[in-house]
């Protein structure tokens, strides 16, 4: 396994990959890996030539008062689980080497980046799009896996990709959850033990939402698990949506593939959590 860090690098050395025939598979991640992260690079491990995961936290996908500073940054621990992952490339490149002062160029994916999270971060799909258009380029991936957990972040980046024209598959991967259905997340490690077991009512809630999606209206079902929710001390919720699977717009009685997505502060940390729903 080699780490690089300079983008020019990777890009050279994945060329060089692309003209030997090598099928490149990328995972952008921002570190502090969890299973969640592992199930990714095994798929690309599975279907790729070559698996390059990157792990940089990116500031420009953080809003001025969110948790840039403080988010967990292990990189040790981190290289230990590619390496034992079979990961041929990790990318750790500097602020200054992917964002450097001089830096003009953003990526915006109208309207979806403006619903949901982005109601709550402002700025944060426009980072995400543009690290994730920088990374296509400099990793020049055939495929690159995106996980269900961020479900409104693939869908943009689904959306990104081929209004782009790139040329990278995007891979979507399930939601891998605890054994009590607590959905795996690097921010997770921000809870106490309190929270954690208080937090176990996100996911219970969506998948009572999802049994009862076939028989009850979509304000009765939403209207429970909201009310679920809102019951969990400390807590307040940015926003619980009922949306289609396809282009997240609002789901109503005729949509067949749904997607009830929350975003929840459990004290001071902010979870995301989703559940597919189907008739
Ligand atoms: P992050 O490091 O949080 O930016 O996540 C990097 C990638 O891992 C994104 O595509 C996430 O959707 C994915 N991911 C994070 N948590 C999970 C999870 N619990 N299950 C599946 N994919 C995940």
């Amino acid at each position: 396994m080699k780490v690089i860090k300079d983008a020019l690098q990777l890009q050279k050395v994945a060329f060089k990959h692309l003209i030997n025939g090598d099928e490149i598979g990328l995972i952008p991640t921002m570190g502090a890996l969890h299973e969640g992260h592992i199930s990714l690079i095994e798929k690309s491990v599975k279907n790729d030539d070559i698996t390059i995961v990157s792990i940089f936290v990116n500031p420009v996908q953080f809003g001025p008062n969110e948790d840039y500073l403080k988010y967990p940054r292990p990189i040790k621990k981190d290289l230990e689980i590619c390496k034992r992952n079979h990961v041929d490339y990790v990318f750790m490149p500097s602020v200054n080497n992917m964002f450097p002062q001089d830096h003009k160029t953003f990526v915006e994916v109208k309207t979806l980046q403006d619903i949901m999270c982005g109601a709550f971060r402002p700025v944060h799909f426009r980072g995400v799009a543009t690290v994730v258009s920088k990374l296509f380029n400099i990793s020049c991936a055939d495929r690159a896996y995106f996980g269900m957990k961020d479900f409104q972040q693939l869908k943009i980046i689904e959306k990104m990709t081929k209004d782009l024209n790139f040329r990278t598959k995007i891979v979507p991967c399930p939601i891998v959850r605890e054994k009590n259905g607590l959905a795996l997340s690097s921010r997770n490690s921000y809870l106490s033990d309190e929270e954690r077991l208080l937090s176990l009512n996100i996911s219970k809630s969506l998948k009572e939402a999802a049994k009862e999606f076939k028989n009850k209206s979509l304000n009765a079902v939403k209207k429970k698990a909201v009310n679920k929710l809102k019951k969990i001390p400390n807590s307040k919720i940015d926003y619980a949506e009922i949306v289609s699977a396809d282009d997240l717009s609002p789901a109503d009685k005729n949509t067949k593939r749904a997607v009830f997505t929350v975003a929840v502060w459990v004290g001071k940390t902010r979870l995301i959590d989703n559940i597919q729903m189907t008739k």
